[in-house]
Parts: C-alpha cells; sequence; structure tokens
C-alpha cells in the first residue's frame, strides 16, 4: 500500500503501526466476534487469518462468555492494564496484560491490546532468582572470608606471642632488629586481616555497634599514645585539642571510635614529611542526652587534588597506583571509616590542598550517660568548620557579621564558651580582604596582642601571601 493512495495519510499510518505492532490488537464486535486482529495476535494465538470471525470467548474463555444476545464480561473496560489468560488454537494459554476499549463510535466495537506477559512474568521470577542467588553469594562470601581471616589470625597471633616472647630474651642486637621486623610485619598483618573481616562484614551488613560508657579523655590519651612516637620519630609535631564541654564519660563503641582515629591519623603519618599533625574534638550539638562531636583530623602532608577527593571513601580506592607502591595499604580503611562513622549517626568528609595538606573531619553521635547530664547544654551548636557559620541558635546568615546570641542570653554564652572558633573559607583574596575588616572591627575592644594580630593578618591578605595569612590565622586563633 502507498501512502497517499485512496485513503488518508493518517488512516494508512494507524493501519501500518497497529499491524506491525509487537503487541496483540484485536478488534471484537458487540456480538463478540473478533473483526480484525493484527499479525502479532494471529501468529502468537496461531490461529492465523482464521482469528477474524472467532468469538472472543475462544481467546479468554475465563473472562468472556458468548451467547446469541451478545457476550458478557466481568471485565472493567478502560485504560487499566489488567492479566488475562489468553488462549491458543490448541488450547494452551499464556498470561497477557491487556486494556480493552469501547470503540465509541456508531458500529461499537471492543478494542483490545495485549502484551505477552509471560516474559514479564519469567522475567520478574529471573530477577528474584538472581537476587536470592547474589544474597547466598554475599552470604558464603563472607563466610568465606571470615573463615579465611580467622585461619590467617591465629598462625600469625602464634608467630606474634613467639617473637614477642624471643625479643624479651634475646641479646644480640643483630637478632633483634630482625626480631623487630618480623614483629611489625605480624602487627601490620593484623592490621590487614581486621579491615578485610570489619569490611566483609559491613558490607554483608552484619555489623554491629557496641556502645558501652567509656572515659573519653582517656579514650584520647590512648590514641595518642598509639602515635606520638611515629609522629615525632619523624620530626613532626602534634597537637590535641579537646573541647572543656565534651563530659567526661560518654556511651559509644569506644573501640570503633579508636578505630577511626587510628586510620585517620597513620594516614595522616604516613602522608606527612614535614610540618605538623592535629587532632582537634569539639562538641557540636547537643539533643537532650545525646551529643554530636566533631573531629578533625589535619596534616601538613602531601594533599590530595580535589578530582581525586571523591574516590577516596570507597572501597578498594588509593589515589594512585604509585602511592600503593610508596606507601603500602590496602585502600580499605576511609571506606570502613565512613560506614562507621554513618553508623554512629555522623558524616565524613575531607578538605585538601595537594602539597600543603588534609583535614578529614567526622561527626558521630554518642549518649551522655545519666550520672553526667547535669550542667550540659542543649542545643549548642558553635562550630562547622567548612561549611556555613551557624549561630548559637541555629541561624544562620549568608552576609555579614554574624551575631552571636541575645542580648538575654550573652552572659550565660560568655560562662560556657570557653573557646571560640572560626573557620572561613576564603575563596578569594577579596573576601579574605573582607573578613579580615570585619575581624578588626570585632576587635576594637579587644587585648593589645589580639589587635596586633589582626593588623598582621590584613597587611598579609592585602599583600596577598598565603603562608604569612596562614600563619598569622594559626597565632589568632591560639589567641582567641
Ligand atoms: P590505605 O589503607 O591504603 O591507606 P585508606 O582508605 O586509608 O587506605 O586511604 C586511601 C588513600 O587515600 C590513600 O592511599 C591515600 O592515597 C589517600 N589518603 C588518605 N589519607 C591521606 C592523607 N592524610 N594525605 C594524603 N592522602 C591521603
Amino acid at each position: 500500500m502507498k501512502l497517499g493512495e485512496e485513503r488518508g495519510k493518517e488512516e494508512i499510518q494507524c493501519c501500518f503501526s497497529m499491524d506491525e505492532a509487537l503487541e496483540l490488537v484485536l478488534i471484537f464486535d458487540k456480538n463478540g466476534n473478533i473483526v480484525y486482529a493484527n499479525s502479532a495476535a494471529k501468529q502468537k494465538l496461531e490461529y492465523g487469518d482464521a482469528l477474524c470471525g472467532t468469538p472472543i470467548s475462544e481467546i479468554f474463555p475465563n473472562s468472556f462468555s458468548v451467547t446469541e444476545n451478545g457476550f458478557h464480561t466481568d471485565y472493567e473496560f478502560g485504560e487499566k492494564l489488567q492479566d488475562l489468560m489468553a488462549y491458543r488454537k490448541n488450547r494452551t494459554c499464556f498470561c497477557v496484560e491487556a486494556k480493552i476499549l469501547e470503540d465509541q463510535n456508531e458500529e461499537g466495537n471492543y478494542v483490545c491490546m495485549a502484551n505477552d506477559a509471560s516474559k514479564r512474568d519469567f522475567l520478574e521470577k529471573e530477577i528474584t532468582k538472581v537476587e536470592q542467588e547474589a544474597k547466598q553469594a554475599l552470604k558464603v562470601k563472607s563466610e568465606f572470608v571470615a573463615n579465611v581471616t580467622h585461619e590467617l589470625r591465629t598462625p600469625v597471633n602464634g608467630i606474634l606471642g613467639n617473637t614477642k616472647e624471643l625479643l624479651e630474651k634475646e641479646q644480640d642486637e643483630g637478632n633483634l632488629k630482625i626480631l623487630r621486623l618480623i614483629e611489625h610485619g605480624c602487627k601490620d598483618m593484623n592490621g590487614i586481616i581486621n579491615n578485610i573481616l570489619d569490611f566483609s562484614k559491613l558490607e554483608a551488613g552484619k555489623f554491629t555497634l557496641e556502645p558501652q560508657k567509656f572515659h573519653f579523655r582517656n579514650m584520647m590519651d590512648y590514641v595518642k599514645a598509639n602515635h606520638i612516637n611515629k609522629i615525632t620519630e619523624k620530626g613532626l609535631e602534634f597537637f590535641t585539642t579537646i573541647s572543656p564541654e565534651i563530659p567526661e564519660y560518654l556511651i559509644g563503641d569506644e573501640l570503633r571510635i579508636v578505630q577511626i582515629l587510628n586510620n585517620l591519623l597513620s594516614n595522616a603519618c604516613k602522608f606527612t614529611a614535614v610540618g605538623k599533625i592535629a587532632v582537634e574534638v569539639l562538641k557540636t550539638s547537643q539533643v537532650n542526652n545525646r551529643i554530636e562531636l566533631y573531629f578533625l583530623v589535619v596534616d601538613s602532608g602531601i594533599g590530595i587534588e580535589k578530582a581525586d577527593m571523591d574516590k577516596l571513601f570507597k572501597s578498594f580506592s588509593q589515589v594512585d597506583a604509585s602511592i600503593s607502591r610508596k606507601y603500602g595499604g590496602t585502600g580499605l580503611g576511609l571506606n570502613i571509616c565512613k560506614q562507621l562513622v554513618e553508623l554512629m549517626g555522623g558524616n565524613i568528609s575531607v578538605d585538601s590542598e595537594k602539597n600543603k595538606g588534609s583535614v578529614f573531619s567526622f561527626s558521630i553521635w554518642l549518649e551522655i550517660p545519666e550520672d553526667e547530664m547535669e550542667g550540659t547544654a542543649s542545643n549548642i551548636n558553635i562550630h562547622m568548620p567548612f561549611g556555613p557559620i551557624v549561630d548559637l541558635h541555629g541561624n544562620t546568615e549568608e552576609t555579614g557579621v554574624k551575631k552571636y546570641g541575645t542580648a538575654e542570653n550573652l552572659q550565660e554564652i560568655k560562662n560556657k564558651m570557653s573557646k571560640f572558633i572560626l573557620s572561613v573559607e576564603m575563596e578569594n583574596w577579596e573576601k579574605a580582604e573582607m573578613f579580615a575588616d570585619v575581624l578588626k572591627q570585632l576587635t576594637q575592644e579587644a587585648p593589645k596582642e589580639v589587635k596586633n594580630g589582626v593588623l598582621k593578618l590584613k597587611m598579609a591578605v592585602q599583600k596577598e601571601d598565603y603562608e604569612k595569612v596562614q600563619t598569622a590565622y594559626d597565632v589568632l586563633q591560639k589567641l582567641f
């Protein structure tokens, strides 16, 4: 049939598409006799041309019956897709998803459009099967990893124990050196085994936190003791600052908090050759007996390119292959940290500049034991590094000077706030200049050394001297 012959273009296109359609199209009249069937219907139902003239009840016997007075059905005509059983000529059947519309013209025909749903059903079953298989595979994998790591841990601990014993007895310096190397190797191996075990548990959703009451500052001392030797051996400076607002005892999974800090500090130490490493902990929020702590691990190391930062928290990710060759590691640590932090209701992020250093920061929520509740203030939000500055009532301002507190509670804030930290992200020198000006205004009444500090900062900003700004800012932070 050629376009434009006798029939109108639209009509021809309509017939053409109906016949070519992949779905089954049947038109039946008010007596229930099929008057039109497209190729797909003729083929799928295996009637061929004989489909025209066949009663619709032959095709859908469960839903239609045809008598001399016409047909009867409970089927609700309309756009809604409904499942029907379609019978082939040989009386085998398959499920279709069909809609049957009442033709509005005088002839009063009905148009049935149906899709073979057996493929859909088959696919749904396949998806469920694949899902179950994947779950089973994950389970088998986690069990396998758990078994292997356990099997590995036993001999490693055996070697470690024996080495420790020999270390106590051995006198010869050469042998002692070898034994220390073995001890070091065993500890590293244990670290990797534990990481793999944690990772597989977290991946399988089988990881649970074990919260217990613990002494916060003792925990921080323990973390410090874990790293101080390595850091100072490298000639690096090490600072830790803990906000006095943090209660003495808290309830949380101490072991896992230590694990996160250990990982961040090991990395900081690993990737820093000169300068300093600092850990700071702040209380950022409190809702009843729940407290949010904010940890910062700062280093002046090799830094990370902006483009690589997103990759960091993904599993098995290291910035590049040369890093793993030079510094070792499995690339699991930060992913584990992220998952642990999220289990503790917080977030982890990184801010870094190539060759300048990195700041890894994370927040977690812990509980305050009942006997520690007295004297803790709810809902104080002071510090949000790299985010908007938030006032003590949680209001943010986009521009201008930030005012902290109302006239009524200023005294209370002064009493409770032992330290005030300003964290500013300066996109350009103009903004930095504005910031220095605001700081100058705010410190008009301040002691001389603070005013001098601000002046130094302002001059360094005006000269666009990054290093000096950084130093002046550090000095100011100490003065505040
Ligand atoms: P790994 O066990 O390999 O150290 P991590 O997940 O802890 O795994 O770290 C992944 C990668 O992130 C490191 O290999 C390194 O490329 C980068 N990285 C992590 N911390 C720092 C840091 N403080 N300074 C520079 N790069 C870092």
